[in-house]
């Protein structure tokens, strides 16, 4: 049973909540992505995406979420770009592409999309570890030539990153109701994710430490030890070097499901992680 609390972790008083008038706009694009960050924002339970949306923010644009499609959510866009200069979040999901030939949206590059976007959003937040850091299309020998966020837009626009693959639904809205709330983006890390839910390892809230402290581990998923819920270290866990929410806010994540958690918020982690061993090309 999740007890994540929104309200506490974002700062918000219940006299803030009161405030509906305006809601925060968001454009969100999606590069070279599989839309699982779309699809985990809309299984967020605390708040729902539906209470976000209805109350905090206004999705004005997403090629998978947008009731409206083609040209009239083409035209939409552009439009919010003029009505909200300066006050939209633009949330980029997926690899950026290296050339256009990999990607063009409604005849348009989405790489010079989304510099343009950037240069006039109040912020723009990177969902998931592909924007973050390049993650799973930048992998391996990496065929599309794919970037992260911060090699295409400059330092001067204010970037968050939000990596998991997906990130956690919460951490998502929660980044987003920051900037509704509060004005800004929440305080960031060195590497600039927020500070808010990427300060501590995976390891060090599991709800299994304490089986790891006793050196009680599983040897196989399914063996007894494993049944009986004890660490899952010698499986290959990164929860030890993997910077994540999932067990500091009390979420069912992959660890509750018996399976190691395989460091997704972290960079590089479909090379490094044991699932790809092919060195990139030089
Ligand atoms: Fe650490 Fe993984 Fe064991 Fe949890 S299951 S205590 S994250 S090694």
């Amino acid at each position: 049973m999740s007890t994540y609390n929104w309200l506490e972790a974002v700062n918000v008083t219940e006299e803030m909540l009161l405030n509906t008038d305006n809601r925060l706009p968001v454009i969100w694009i999606s590069a070279l992505d599989c839309t699982g960050c779309k699809e985990a924002f809309t299984r967020s339970f605390e708040p729902t995406a539906l209470d976000t949306m209805l109350n905090f923010i206004s999705l004005e644009y997403s090629e998978l979420l947008s009731a409206a499609s083609g040209l009239q959510a083409e035209e939409h866009k552009e439009a919010i770009f003029e009505k909200y200069k300066g006050e939209y979040v633009l949330a980029v999901e997926g690899g950026i592409p290296g050339s256009d030939e990999f990607l063009m949206i409604a005849g348009k590059s989405v790489r010079e999309e989304i510099i343009a976007a950037a240069k006039h959003a109040k912020a723009v937040i990177a969902f998931g570890s592909c924007s973050a850091w390049g993650g799973i299309t930048a992998a391996g020998l990496n065929p599309t030539n794919s970037v992260d966020i911060r090699s295409i837009i400059p330092e001067n626009i204010p970037v968050a990153l939000v990596p998991g693959c997906p990130p956690i639904p919460e951490v998502m809205i929660g980044t987003l109701l920051h900037i509704h709330f509060h004005g800004v983006l929440p305080v960031l890390d060195k590497k600039l994710r927020p500070k808010l839910f990427y300060q501590t390892t995976v390891h060090l809230t599991c709800h299994r430490k304490n089986y790891f402290d006793q050196k009680l581990f599983a040897e196989s998923y399914d063996d007894e030890k494993a049944l009986k819920g004890y660490c899952l270290f010698k499986l290959g866990c990164k929860g030890p070097t993997a910077f994540n929410a999932c067990e500091s806010l009390g979420l069912d994540r992959c660890i509750s499901a018996g399976f190691t958690c395989i460091g997704c918020s972290e960079k590089d982690f479909w090379d490094k992680g044991g699932f790809c061993t092919k060195k990139k090309k030089s």
